[in-house]
Parts: C-alpha cells; structure tokens; sequence
C-alpha cells in the first residue's frame, strides 16, 4: 500500500522566493490527501487521469503561496506510467531538467525517493528544493470500487515505518 505523509511547512521555506515549481508524485500523495478527506482517490467518469481532492490541495497550496508573492507552475505528470515519481522514464527526467531552469525553487510533494528524482534534476543549478510533505507511515487499508465509477481506500490505519 502507499506511503502515507503528514503536510511540511512549505510557506515558511518558501519565504523570499519569486517562483517555484511545485512537482507532485501523483500516486502516494494523492492516496493520501484523498484518505484525510475521506473522498475516492479516483472518480473515473469525472476524470480519468487525475485524482480531484489531490488537484484540490495543489491548487491551494498555489494559493497560500501566492498570498506570499510565489509565482508557482506544477509540473504535471499526466500519464498513468508517470505517476511514480521514483521510476520516471528518462524522457520525464529530462523534461524537468529543462523546466526547473525558470525557477527559483522546487516544491516537491513525495517522499524521499520523489525527493532524490526532483535533487537529480537540478543538481548544479541554483534551484532550492523544498519538502512539502514527510512521511508519517504505510497506509494499510481495503480497496474498493463503487457507483458510479470511483475507486476509494477504506478502513485505513497508518502503519510506522520500522527503524
Ligand atoms: S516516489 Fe514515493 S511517494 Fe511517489 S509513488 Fe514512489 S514511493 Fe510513493
């Protein structure tokens, strides 16, 4: 099952910046937002290739952080093959390699693994990389799908990840 994270002060860290660019894993961190809220990950009639609470607390968090003068973009990874942020193809890689040269900063929503991809890309670029989330476990809980057509996790508990 998917790791389950607690939010990190990603307004404090961004204190000062002009521009980031906010990269989401589209897998565990959408597991998980949709789990705090006790919405569906996916509800597939009304899109097929986003999870829409996990959409939601993006475009919130663009919000707060241009209440504080953040010009923010989110990197998107559209394609079910691109939803692991700790196995991108090389093409996707590249791709953020390219797209970090226009910011100050990168705010990657993932765990550490999703952390080491997005420190990959912009390794000798002046690109401050900040955490938006920490992991707080391993998600155990029933999957299930229902009407009309949404796939949700229920009866979760937060497993600690041992030492
Ligand atoms: S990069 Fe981390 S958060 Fe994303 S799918 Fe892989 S294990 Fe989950």
């Amino acid at each position: 099952m998917p790791i389950h994270f607690n939010d990190l002060d990603v307004i404090s860290e961004a204190a000062g910046l002009k521009s980031a660019l906010i990269v989401p894993c589209n897998m565990c961190p959408a597991v998980t937002v949709a789990v705090r809220e006790k919405k569906p990950f996916m509800q597939l009639f009304r899109s097929l290739l986003k999870s829409l609470p996990f959409e939601q607390y993006i475009r919130e968090l663009q919000s707060r952080l241009s209440e504080q003068g953040v010009v923010t973009k989110v990197f998107r990874s559209n394609l079910y093959h691109q939803w692991f942020m700790c196995m991108w193809t090389s093409a996707q890689r590249k791709k953020l390699q390219e797209a970090v040269k226009l910011y100050e900063a990168v705010i990657v929503l993932g765990c550490d693994s999703a952390t080491e991809t997005v420190s990959d890309a912009v390794r000798s670029k002046d690109c401050k990389v900040i955490e938006g989330m920490e992991v707080a476990g391993i998600m155990n809980a029933t999957l299930r799908f229902h009407l009309p057509c949404n796939v949700s996790f229920d009866d979760c508990k937060i497993i600690p990840i041992s030492q």
